[in-house]
């Protein structure tokens, strides 16, 4: 596996494997990989000839009062945990490289940013936009793999992709989670076990929702959105609901009668961690 951490150095092997038309897939993260990431990495290297992971905490993703500091940053098991998954490039690069001067363009979605992490995490996703949109220019990859996990992230660059005509195609992969139902996370790693163990919780809470939908026993909106709220407090006493919302599925339209397949979405707080989830409900 080659490890590359400058962009002048990209660019003549992106150039040599257009040549040979080679297909490029192609990974983003933030690093600290686990078995979500892993999982985008095997179907990577499922279907394509050459594979990249890119590894970039992004600053212009984080707000002022983040964790961009205290992020876990645990290069040397990542670069083996990509070469062990048939990665063939690792782009490491720095960010006086990825940033040189001030940037004075960006990508920003004029709505669908507008709401769910959006809202809570103002330019967020103008720094995630701009990010993909930059990474793409430089790997000029055919395929780019994204997880579900990140459901309004994944929606946002579809959506770029079709607005910009970027030759690219976007595959989303299902959601890897632990047994007991919590969702794969790098930021899993501030908690502790006893609050890993609570926060498992919240895919109890999907699931609640799923069963009060299909056996009928809640129609409305705001009922639902109650129910989960409640199930989430009484396991979860100290527990932050930054938003809890059901959106027909593929879209980030809000559900208002439950009449075809659905994805409830939840971003909340313990104590000082951050988690987002999301869970799609077949009707
Ligand atoms: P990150 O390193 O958090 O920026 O994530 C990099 C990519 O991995 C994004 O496309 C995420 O949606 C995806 N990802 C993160 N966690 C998971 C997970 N538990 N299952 C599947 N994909 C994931």
């Amino acid at each position: 596996m080659r490890v590359i951490n400058d962009i002048a150095r990209i660019k003549p092997i992106i150039s040599a494997l257009k040549n040979h038309n080679a297909s490029i897939g192609f990974v983003p993260t933030m690093g600290a990989l686990h078995q979500g990431h892993l999982s985008l990495m095997k179907r990577s290297f499922q279907e394509n000839d050459y594979n990249i992971v890119s590894i970039f905490l992004n600053p212009l993703q984080f707000g002022k009062n983040e964790d961009l500091d205290k992020y876990p940053r645990p290069i040397e098991k990542d670069m083996k945990l990509c070469s062990e998954y048939n990665i063939n490039l690792l782009f490491s690069p720095n960010t006086s490289d990825i940033y040189n001067g001030p940037n004075d363009t960006f990508i920003i979605s004029e709505n669908l940013s507008n709401q769910l992490c959006g809202l809570k995490r103002p330019g967020h996703f103008k720094g995630v936009l701009t990010i993909v949109a930059k990474l793409f220019n430089l790997i000029m990859p055919d395929n780019a793999y994204f997880g579900e996990k990140d459901y309004q992230q994944a929606i946002l660059i579809k959506n770029m992709v079709k607005d910009l005509n970027i030759p690219v195609n976007i595959i989303l992969c299902p959601t890897i989670r632990h047994s007991d139902g919590l969702a794969m996370s790098s930021r899993n790693e501030y908690l502790d076990d006893e609050d890993k163990k609570r926060a498992s919780n919240l895919f109890g809470a999907f699931l609640k929702a799923e069963k009060l939908i299909k056996e009928k026993k809640i129609k409305k909106y705001d009922h639902l959105i109650e129910a989960v709220c409640y199930h989430l407090k009484s396991n979860i006493p100290d527990i932050i609901i930054d938003y809890i919302e059901v959106l027909y599925d593929g879209t980030l339209e809000k559900a208002s009668v439950f009449n075809r397949d659905l994805r409830i979405l939840s971003a909340v707080w313990i104590k000082k961690t951050r988690l987002i989830d999301n869970y799609r409900i077949s009707i």
